[in-house]
C-alpha cells in the first residue's frame, strides 16, 4: 500500500469506516505487510514505523486506541530522574533524547516544564546529593535542561504549598509533559495519514502459520500479514505467544488521584520522595486541576480488573499529606483517579517492583512473529525503531532510522491563525500543531466555543472533532481517551453523559434508544475502575443517571 498525501485532517474514522476496512481486511487474498496487534503507545509507535516505509500495515485493539495503559500514565515525556539513581544512565539517555525529538515534533502536544524536587528532612537522598544526580541528568541532556539548587526559604518562596518545617531545600529542573492518550492517538493518526488501517474492539485470540503468512484470528474474520507483532503491553501472555508469552511480562500497579487545583494549589510540578521506598510522587497542575501520583505496587490479578482501591489512596495520601500540610488532601475531595499497569520486562526475583528496569525487550518466537514488552511512553519512538529493523529483516528489505525524528507528530496548523480566544481551553495540550485548526472552527460556530461541561477546560468542538475523525466508537472512548472528562471530573462527566450519548450514537446514525446503554457502560467502567476512590460514582449512591 502506497503511503497517502498528508494533509491537515487525518483521514475520516468512525465505526461505519472501520466496518468497511474490515471487508477489505478480511478479503481472500489480501496479505498485510505488518499486522499489529494492541494500540497502546507501543503499537501505535510500531504502526507509524512501518507506514511511514510504505509498508502495507493494520493494527488490530480488542478495545479502543490507549484503552491499556498508555491512557494511565503520569503523563511526563521524561529521562526517569528515578533511574539514575538505578544506575540506568543507557536509559536515561535515550529516554532524554527522545524527550528533545518529541519536543520538536509534537510543541504543545508535548510542552516543557520545570519541575521542582523538594527535599525534606529524613529522606534518603540529602540536597547535595540530588543536586549532583540532576547534574548528571543535564549533562545526559545534552545540556538541554539546566538544574538549579534552591535553599528551604527559596523553595518556600517557589512553591508556598510547601509548608512543612521538615522542608530542606529542592532542586528545580527541565523535563516535558504531555497528554498520554492523545499522544498515543496523534502517533496513530500520523500512521493512518500514511496508509496504516486501524480497527479497534477487534481482539486477537489465535496467531497461526502458513507457508505464505500469519493468521491472524479474530472474532469475525482472519487477516494475513507477512509479520506479526504483538504490542499488548500488560496482556502480554501465553495465549497468542505459546510459551515464550509466559512470564514475560511482570505487572506494576500504579494509582493516580485528581483534585480541584483550588484544593491543591501547587504553582508547577512537583516532586516528593516517598518515606523508606525507593520511589518518587509526582504532584503537578493539569489545566483547574492537580494530580498526585503514583503508586508502584506488584500485581498478579487480573489485568481487566484493575482499579483503584481505598488503601491506594490511603497510600498516597499518606506520602503527601506532611509534606504539602495546607492543600486539602482529603478522600472527600477526590474528583477523579485512575489506575493502570506497567508492562515491565520480567528478571527474575527483585524484591521491589520499582527497582525493575524499565527498558524494553522484544522477543521473536517464530520467524516473523514479534513481540515487545516494557518500556516506557517516552522511548515508543526508540522501541518502534528496534522493532522495525527486525521486521524489515524479515521481509528482506532495507532500514533506516531516524526517519520518524524528523517530520512533525501533527500537522501545522498555524496558517489558520491563534488559537485565542481559547487558550485557557488548553487546545495546543491535546491537538498540538492542529489546535489552530479546532480555534478557527469555533470562532466560526459559537456553539462550538462552550465548554463540553462547565468548570472543564474541553470545548464542544473537540466533540465534534473526535466524533468525525478520531474513531470512537462508545461513550467512554470520547470521555476517557480522546477528551479527559472523566478524569477531570467524574461526578460531572457522569451527568453530561446522556447528553453526550445522544450526540455519539445520533453521529453513528443509530437509534436514539442506544443512548441509555451507553451511559449504563460508562458508568459500568468507572464504577469498576474507581467506584471505591470516588464517592457518589456509583449509580446506586449518585441515583438513576440514564438519559432524562
Ligand atoms: C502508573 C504509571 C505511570 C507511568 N508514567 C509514565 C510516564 O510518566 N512517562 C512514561 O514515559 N511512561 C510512563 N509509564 C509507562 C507507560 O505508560 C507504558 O510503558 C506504556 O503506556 C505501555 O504501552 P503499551 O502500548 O505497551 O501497553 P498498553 O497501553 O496497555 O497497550 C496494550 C493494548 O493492547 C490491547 N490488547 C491486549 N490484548 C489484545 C488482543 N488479544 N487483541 C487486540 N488488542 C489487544 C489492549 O487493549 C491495549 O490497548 C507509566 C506507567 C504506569 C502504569
Amino acid at each position: 500500500m502506497a503511503p497517502s498525501v498528508p494533509s491537515l485532517l487525518p483521514p475520516p474514522w468512525t465505526a461505519a469506516t472501520m466496518a468497511r476496512t474490515w471487508r477489505h481486511a478480511t478479503a481472500e487474498g489480501r496479505t498485510f505487510d505488518v499486522c499489529v496487534v494492541g494500540a497502546g503507545i507501543t503499537g501505535a509507535g510500531v504502526a507509524r514505523e512501518a507506514a511511514l516505509r510504505g509498508l502495507s500495515t493494520l493494527v488490530l485493539e480488542r478495545r479502543d486506541v490507549a484503552f491499556g495503559t498508555s491512557s494511565r500514565s503520569s503523563r511526563l515525556v521524561h529521562g526517569g530522574v528515578r533511574y539514575l539513581e538505578q544506575g540506568d544512565l543507557g536509559l536515561v539517555y535515550e529516554a532524554l533524547a527522545e524527550r528533545t525529538i518529541l519536543l520538536r515534533t509534537a510543541p504543545g502536544l508535548v510542552s516543557p516544564d520545570r519541575f521542582l524536587f523538594a527535599v525534606h528532612r529524613g529522606d534518603r537522598r540529602p540536597l547535595w546529593q540530588l543536586r549532583l544526580g540532576l547534574a548528571l541528568y543535564d549533562v545526559l541532556s545534552g545540556f538541554a535542561g539546566k538544574s538549579e539548587r534552591l535553599p528551604a526559604e527559596d523553595t518556600r518562596r517557589r512553591e508556598p504549598l510547601l509548608s512543612s518545617p521538615d522542608l530542606a531545600g529542592a532542586v528545580v529542573y527541565d523535563d516535558a509533559r504531555t497528554d498520554d492518550a492523545r499522544l498515543c492517538l496523534s502517533v496513530l493518526q500520523d500512521a493512518r495519514r500514511h496508509g496504516a488501517w486501524v480497527q479497534t474492539r477487534r481482539e486477537v485470540h489465535r496467531l497461526s502459520r502458513t507457508r505464505e503468512a500469519w493468521c491472524i484470528e479474530t472474532d469475525d474474520g482472519i487477516v494475513r500479514a507477512r509479520c506479526v507483532v504483538v504490542a499488548t503491553g500488560p496482556f502480554t501472555d501465553q495465549r497468542l505467544l505459546g510459551p515464550a508469552g509466559r512470564g514475560l511480562v511482570q505487572r506494576s500497579k500504579g494509582v493516580h488521584l485528581v483534585f480541584r487545583h483550588r484544593d491543591v494549589p501547587v504553582r508547577g510540578p512537583v516532586v516528593l520522595e516517598v518515606p523508606r521506598r525507593k520511589r518518587i510522587v509526582f504532584v503537578v497542575p493539569w489545566a483547574n486541576r492537580t494530580y498526585v501520583g503514583t503508586t508502584d505496587t506488584p500485581y498478579e490479578g487480573d489485568p481487566d480488573a484493575v482499579g483503584v482501591t481505598r488503601d491506594d489512596v490511603a497510600e498516597l495520601l499518606a506520602v503527601v499529606r506532611p509534606r504539602l500540610p495546607n492543600a486539602r488532601l482529603v478522600p472527600e475531595a477526590i474528583v477523579g483517579a485512575y489506575a493502570g499497569l506497567r508492562p515491565l520486562v520480567r528478571a527474575g526475583d527483585t524484591g521491589d517492583v520499582a527497582d525493575v528496569s524499565r527498558t524494553h525487550r522484544i522477543v521473536e518466537p517464530q520467524p516473523g512473529c514479534l513481540a515487545i514488552v516494557g518500556g516506557k511512553l517516552t522511548t515508543h519512538r526508540r522501541m518502534a525503531e528496534d522493532v522495525l529493523v527486525r521486521v524489515a529483516r524479515h521481509l528482506g528489505i532495507p532500514f533506516r532510522r531516524g526517519v520518524s525524528a524528523r517530520r512533525p507528530l501533527v500537522p501545522d496548523a498555524s496558517h489558520l491563525g491563534p488559537v485565542s480566544p481559547f487558550e485557557a481551553a488548553d487546545l495546543p495540550a491535546r491537538h498540538g500543531a492542529l489546535a489552530p485548526l479546532l480555534a478557527a472552527r469555533a470562532r466560526s460556530d459559537p456553539a462550538l466555543a462552550r465548554p463540553v461541561v462547565p468548570d472543564l477546560p474541553v470545548l464542544e468542538v473537540e466533540i465534534e472533532h473526535a466524533l468525525a475523525y478520531e474513531g470512537c466508537v462508545h461513550l467512554d472512548d470520547l470521555v476517557r481517551r480522546r477528551l479527559p472528562l472523566a478524569l477531570l471530573d467524574t461526578r460531572a462527566c457522569l451527568e453530561a453523559a446522556p447528553r453526550l450519548a445522544r450526540r455519539l450514537v445520533a453521529s453513528a446514525g443509530r437509534p436514539p434508544g442506544d443512548a441509555d446503554a451507553e451511559v449504563e457502560r460508562l458508568a459500568e467502567a468507572i464504577t469498576r475502575e474507581v467506584g471505591a476512590a470516588i464517592p457518589g460514582t456509583r449509580p446506586t449512591e449518585s441515583g438513576p443517571i440514564s438519559a432524562p
